[in-house]
């Protein structure tokens, strides 16, 4: 299969593209697009047969479950059969956005895409081209990130084409993700609500309104892994072994690096507030400062440490603060730290 790539940056190019893709969709067939979060391996939410050829292009096991993509609040009520004043007020506030609702599921949602389960996680999201698809489908669709299981989630046209070229029919580029981490997953099929992912949405924005959410800046993974499957150990990790270190200097880093045994020479350094010379590392990567285009520049910088062959990944620690709860997720997953689910 030869995949083709359509970009969407002028009215006539966005229109073609969104009758391209949602051709392929109807068929039954699997697109890669964009979302504001990462690049998404979308199917007909609705159709079964669409749903598992998702999981075969990705090498997804199919016990962990989709995220169901909607357009408007009319069609996240449709895929469920429980609708909380909890999900309205949430929705209200922070769709369409990176934030997605776990409820139990409507009949008309397809075990396929819960992982076998009685839930169903549901988002309206941000880019403009993804809504316009889903619009012109009239069906939600079912799309996890568009990369190889347990790979680096795409945040552009070209990581999706680096993993999954000529496995799929298209990829639409929509540009570089604005948000570059996946969505804030909140579970509200149970009580008290909690956050099963955490992301750029996070627990300080959501307290207020989600009283019952705690004052936790994120939940500890262990307390997330019975209800969410797909929280693997290692996950959104690079080709390289990663590790998070805070250090004063180089020489500090230089140590602490002999003291794991490791080569400086062999490091790939991404530091964001104590930047090294690139002196004795392989390479120095800056992050930026702020969490949000942190957030934004983190995997295409871990895209091009994979495509560089990096050895080893040194991540310089990020604060303790709600803002930077989704980073420290990944950084921590991508550390393998993370513990296994229960
Ligand atoms: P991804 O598609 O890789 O962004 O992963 C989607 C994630 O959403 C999964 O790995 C789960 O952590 C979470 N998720 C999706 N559906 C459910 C569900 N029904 N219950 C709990 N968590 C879910
Ligand atoms: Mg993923």
């Amino acid at each position: 299969m030869t995949t083709q790539r359509l970009e969407a940056d002028s009215p006539e190019k966005f229109r073609r593209a969104v009758e391209a893709a949602a051709a392929l969709l109807r068929q039954g067939q699997v697109v890669a697009l964009p979302t504001e979060t990462v690049y998404g391996l979308a199917a007909n939410a609705l159709d079964p047969v669409a749903v598992r050829r998702v999981y075969e292009v990705k090498g997804r096991p199919a016990s962990n479950p989709l995220i169901v993509h909607v357009a408007s609040l009319e069609m996240a009520r449709d895929c469920v059969s429980a609708w909380p004043e909890t999900a309205e007020r949430l929705a209200r506030a922070f769709w369409p956005g990176p934030l997605t609702l776990v409820l139990p599921k409507a009949d008309s949602i397809p075990p396929e895409v819960t992982g076998g389960g009685n839930t169903v996680a549901i988002r309206w999201p941000a880019h403009p081209f993804i809504q316009a698809v889903i619009l012109e489908c009239q069906f939600p669709l079912a799309a996890p990130s568009a990369n190889l299981a347990n790979r680096v989630s795409p945040t552009t046209a070209e990581h999706v084409l680096a993993q999954l070229n000529g496995r799929i029919p298209l990829v639409v580029d929509g540009g570089p993700c604005a948000v570059g981490i996946e969505s804030t997953v909140i579970d509200l099929a149970r009580q008290p609500p909690r956050i099963l992912r955490p992301g750029m949405i996070h627990a300080e924005a959501l307290a207020p309104l989600l009283p019952g959410l705690g004052q936790a800046p994120h939940m500890p993974l262990e307390a997330c892994a019975p209800a969410s499957p797909g929280l693997f150990p290692k996950h959104y990790a690079p080709a390289a072994p990663v590790r998070v270190l805070s250090w004063t200097s180089p020489e500090h880093l230089c140590q602490q690096l002999r003291k794991l045994g490791a080569d400086p020479a062999a490091a790939h350094v991404l530091a964001h507030t104590t930047i090294p010379q690139k002196g004795p590392f392989a390479d120095v990567w800056v992050l930026p400062r702020d969490p949000v285009a942190y957030a934004r520049a983190l995997y295409a910088t871990w895209h091009r440490c994979d495509q560089q062959g990096a050895r080893l990944i040194i991540m310089e620690a990020v604060p303790e603060e709600s803002a930077w709860a989704g980073i420290a997720d990944r950084l921590r997953r991508a550390e393998g730290l993370a513990s296994p689910p229960a």
